[in-house]
């Protein structure tokens, strides 16, 4: 039976006689042999196509003179099939701030050659949010806290692995969400019946932060945000739900 291969041969099997035997006549199995060995999955000898795409990611951040622009290309692997994949292949992060340019060249080529391997490439988001410059670090708009510029890249490749779908968010439960939009009205209560005049001069001086969690608020050890309150005697995060009582 001949079959027109219309694809680059990336990888190949050779039927043994006992698969033949194995195989019922009646049903096609030969092309059922063929399509399961055309589900390409991410390795290392999966060659650059001509074509890539992919997104650029603009990053400011007060620790740099300059903004970083990231780009993540993707390959797309067995495009037009239901096995359709889309893997982040490599990473670029260009600057007109030079000082830094050794180690982000050297960062760019080891994280493409981890994308490049194959297998879960999803842990190193959170190999690299977890670096700290020992100078500190800074807060984004919507009160996230940022550790460190290698802290910040890793945050650009979470979310473009969120767009591509290889990061899903934990779904929030509709009880949890309940929870946090019962505290947070409790606590605007308990705040408006107290100090109607506080909170009114610190939005004046625009003290309420971005993502509107009120002034004052701390960081969340759990969702890394500045929306951290006393309520109770207890210290209850706005944004996720964290408590210290549990
Ligand atoms: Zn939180």
């Amino acid at each position: 039976m001949a079959i027109k291969i219309e694809k680059k041969i990336t990888g190949y099997n050779v039927v043994k006689p006992e698969d033949k035997v194995a195989a019922n006549p009646v049903t096609v199995a030969a092309p059922k042999e063929v399509r399961q060995a055309e589900v390409i999955q991410m390795h290392e000898s999966v060659e650059r196509p001509e074509t890539l795409v992919g997104s650029t990611f603009k990053v400011k951040s007060p620790l740099f003179e300059h903004a970083l622009y990231v780009t993540i290309n993707d390959i797309v692997l067995n495009a037009g099939t239901p096995h359709e994949l889309r893997r982040p292949f490599e990473i670029f992060i260009n600057s007109k701030n030079m000082d830094h340019f050794q180690w982000i060249v050297a960062l760019t080529r080891i994280l493409s050659a981890v994308f490049r391997k194959g297998g879960d490439v999803t842990f190193i988001v959170e190999e690299l949010k977890a670096v700290f410059d020992p100078r500190g670090g800074y807060f984004k708009a919507g009160g996230v806290y940022m550790p460190s510029i290698v802290a910040e890249i890793g945050a650009v490749i979470e979310q473009h692995m969120k767009n591509i779908g290889l990061i899903h968010d934990p779904e929030m439960d509709a009880a949890t969400r309940q929870l946090i939009a019962d505290k947070r009205a409790a606590y605007e209560a308990a705040g408006a019946k107290k100090n109607t005049d506080v909170s009114a001069a610190a939005s004046a001086k625009g003290e309420i932060n971005d993502s509107g969690f009120p002034p004052g608020a701390t960081l969340c050890v759990k969702c890394n945000t500045q929306a951290l309150v006393l309520m109770d005697g207890c210290q209850t995060c706005l944004n996720c739900g964290y408590s210290k009582c549990g």
